[in-house]
């Protein structure tokens, strides 16, 4: 009987430190939301149904459930699971409206690790 290595993956909070990716909930591909004004139905679909799915480096954002319970910036490898940075998202997002309905981040553009 082979024994099997369970593979720890650590994401690194700005807040809480590195931490164990099932403490988070992935929420996907960093993309920002157009404009509801000036946006039609296809680039709404877009927006919300298409991915690129890379294989590679990629920035998606993450949710910290089991600890500081705050979103997160990543940019991770899809391939080999490694973090090159985590950070706060963009000050820009922290001002919407959607996204303070989901717990948005409080703190300020100081925050952020890069490892
Ligand atoms: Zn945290």
């Amino acid at each position: 009987m082979q024994s099997r290595t369970a593979v720890v993956i650590l994401l690194p909070c700005p807040y809480c430190g590195p931490r164990n990716a099932s403490e988070f909930r992935y929420v996907g591909e960093l993309a920002t939301r157009p404009d509801p004004n000036a946006t039609g139905a296809g680039e709404w679909r877009a927006f919300l149904y298409m991915r690129d799915n890379p294989v590679g480096w990629t920035t998606e954002t993450w949710y910290h459930r089991a600890g500081c319970r705050q979103h997160l910036t990543v940019e991770r490898n899809t391939v080999t699971n490694e973090v090159w940075a985590s950070r706060l998202p963009d000050a820009q997002l922290r001002g919407r409206r959607d996204e303070r309905a989901t717990g948005g981040n409080v703190a300020d553009d100081s925050g952020g690790a890069t490892y």
